[in-house]
């Protein structure tokens, strides 16, 4: 089948990009374009008119400033994996970039566009969630930023406006004694995940958690919080035990869905395990010795 007939708009700067989704009704975004078009071909999306962002440059970055990893729109999965600062400094983002899709998809599809699709087993969401991360979006009213808690509502549904486009998506940049990892299940390459794990954990001078973040993929309508977990983890050392436990509470928060590829309990299983192995790698990379957080 092929694509029903729609507008197609090519900006070649951020501020053509806004005026014109502001001029438009109900524009749809192309980036990496591959969710969307295949949507497009099988007539699941019908819109009338497309904006196709890859002609802006400006939206083309990865790299670190004021206090944040910044990634533009146009940083693809590709340029996560391919990043020495990424495998040097962000664990979780190193973990799963090549476990996204396969590498024909990496090297289109883009982190924002990934979380601009919401889809609940998308992977780079749960890392947001982990790393407090947040997202810039640009529209008539200007710019704001949206705190990745606040940008789900529902499977493939955001908070944006229509007349709004994400710029960027940002996670701070590590501190010291800070750790992340992701764990991720799926049945073989180029799956979603059937669970997924993201952790970030802060250790204070005395060892202690100070902060943790875990995010959960597959297992509820969007990307979610396992606030539970967190707040367990929270003012106490690391071990084997108290990640067994949190494992527990992320698994009791989750909320997934029988299908072919598993029960709703196996998968509750599979977030107690990841969540533990998520959280072993994180405190490791955060400086804890691996006899004391490997259960
Ligand atoms: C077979 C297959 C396997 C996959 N496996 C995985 C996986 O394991 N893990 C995973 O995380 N993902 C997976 N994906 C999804 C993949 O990561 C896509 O790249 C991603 O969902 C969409 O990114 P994109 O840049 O291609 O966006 P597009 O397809 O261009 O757009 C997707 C949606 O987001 C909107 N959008 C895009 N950019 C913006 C923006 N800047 N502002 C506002 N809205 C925007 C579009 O309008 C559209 O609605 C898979 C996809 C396929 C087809």
């Amino acid at each position: 089948m092929k694509a029903a007939p729609f507008e197609h708009h090519e900006p070649t700067s951020l501020s053509q990009a806004v005026s014109l989704i502001e001029s438009l009704d109900e524009p749809t975004i192309l980036a990496g374009g591959q969710s969307l078009v295949p949507m497009l071909r099988f007539r699941l999306a019908r819109p009338d008119t497309v904006v196709d962002i890859n002609g802006i440059d400006e939206l083309d970055y990865l790299h670190e400033a004021d206090g944040y990893l910044k990634m533009g729109a146009l940083a693809r999965h590709a340029d996560v994996e391919d990043s020495e600062l990424i495998t040097e400094r962000y664990g979780s983002f190193a973990d799963a970039a090549p476990l996204v899709a396969d590498p024909q998809i990496r090297n289109r599809g883009t982190i924002v566009g990934s979380i601009a699709q919401a889809d609940p087993k998308g992977d780079w969401g749960s890392i947001l969630i982990a790393h407090d991360g947040e997202v810039v979006a640009a529209g008539p009213d200007g710019e704001r930023t949206v705190p990745i808690d606040e940008l789900f509502l529902l499977p493939y549904d955001t908070s944006l406006g229509e007349n709004e486009l994400i710029t960027e998506a940002r996670v701070p940049t590590p501190v010291e004694r800070e750790g992340s990892a992701y764990h991720k299940l799926k049945r073989k390459t180029g799956d979603y995940a059937m669970a997924g794990v993201a952790a970030r954990l802060i250790l204070d001078e005395d060892g202690r958690i100070e902060t943790a973040g875990i995010g959960m993929t597959a297992v509820d309508i969007t990307n979610a919080r396992a606030a539970d977990a967190e707040d367990h983890l929270e003012g106490e050392r690391p071990s084997a035990d108290l990640f067994e436990a949190a494992g527990e509470l992320a698994a009791e928060q989750s909320n997934p869905e029988s299908d072919e590829h598993g029960d709703a309990s196996y998968k509750e299983r599979m977030v107690e395990v990841l969540t533990q192995r998520a959280l072993g790698d994180a405190a490791e990379r955060a400086g804890v010795t691996k006899r004391r957080v490997t259960p």
